[in-house]
């Protein structure tokens, strides 16, 4: 087992133990064959993974993170998902702003966002999918701290979806987009949800799925507000999001594996109450947080 050592975050190294078991390393059903043990601090409880390599620029590491690689993929698996973040958002934020997306992938949110915005920035490690979010016209760089010093403070809105659970020091990608925004810029990040109903229903099975490679941190609403605050970032609103459906749910209960959405109908109206339930209890499988930079 690697030694944890202190929290990345807080400097505490008091800790105890969230999760111990084969965690996932690709699709359902691919997992470690040694255990992996997944930290929760005592002080600021962010969840921490050690001990796992990572090269974000490889096309490797997107067949981890996605199951392929190239800008088809992204947009094959991505594109659905872009209405839903950009209804969190609302339109009115985007006319005529600068509008950077930090891990855009191909350009699948920008895409959307570019018939209001101004300017659409997207930052991208993979050379493939940044070089696809180039070709649609959109400005593109590698990491926030090689954007050139000219966009500093210039950044009205930045959005980060599914980015902070995967790089080794989030409280540094946050600086620096505080960094690009401008005073008052907002930004609009997800996560997955540590405090997802399933995984205290099967611990082991929902845990060896939820629990993976690739994600280095597992945060909760109280540890990724208190992520943005020390991040300098002010004012953050933590809000839930559950995106799968009842059939989801029971399913998984029922066998143990993922489906996706719709596999059998529900009731009327059953899906719209069960969303709003998780989400009203804090127990939805997603999570977003809004925040600003200091005036
Ligand atoms: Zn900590």
């Amino acid at each position: 087992m690697t030694d944890p050592g202190r929290c990345a975050l807080c400097g505490s190294s008091e800790r105890t133990v969230l999760y111990a078991g084969p965690i996932r390393t690709g699709r359902f059903g691919e997992v470690t064959s040694d255990p992996r043990t997944v930290w929760r601090c005592l002080s600021c409880g962010a969840g921490r993974l050690y001990g796992e390599a990572i090269d974000y620029e490889t096309d490797e590491y997107r067949d981890l993170v996605d199951g392929g690689g190239t800008a088809e993929d992204y947009h094959r698996l991505h594109d659905a998902e872009q209405a839903g973040k950009l209804g969190q958002l609302g339109t009115d934020a985007l006319r005529g702003k600068v509008v950077m997306d930090v891990g855009c992938g191909a350009g699948s949110f920008l895409d959307l966002a570019r018939g209001l915005c101004e300017t659409t920035i997207g930052i991208e490690p993979s050379s493939s999918l940044r070089a696809a979010a180039e070709a649609k016209g959109h400005l593109t760089f590698d990491f926030c701290g090689n954007v050139p010093r000219e966009w500093r403070g210039r950044v009205d809105l930045a959005v980060c979806f599914s980015v902070v659970e995967h790089v080794n020091d989030p409280l540094a990608l946050l600086r620096e987009i505080g960094a690009l925004l401008r005073p008052g810029g907002e930004l609009l990040l997800s996560t997955p949800n540590r405090d997802d109903f399933l995984l205290e229903l099967l611990p082991a099975e929902y845990g060896s799925f939820f629990y993976r490679r690739v994600h280095l941190w597992y945060f909760d609403a109280a540890s990724l507000a208190g992520l943005l605050v020390r991040a300098g970032l002010r004012d953050p609103v933590i809000t839930h999001q559950h995106r799968f459906d009842l059939s989801n749910a029971a399913l998984w209960l029922r066998d143990k594996c993922p489906t996706g959405v719709g596999k059998f109908k529900a009731p009327a109206g059953a899906d719209d109450v069960f969303r709003a339930l998780l989400q009203s209890s804090g127990r939805s499988d997603y999570l977003y947080g809004r925040c600003r930079r200091g005036e």
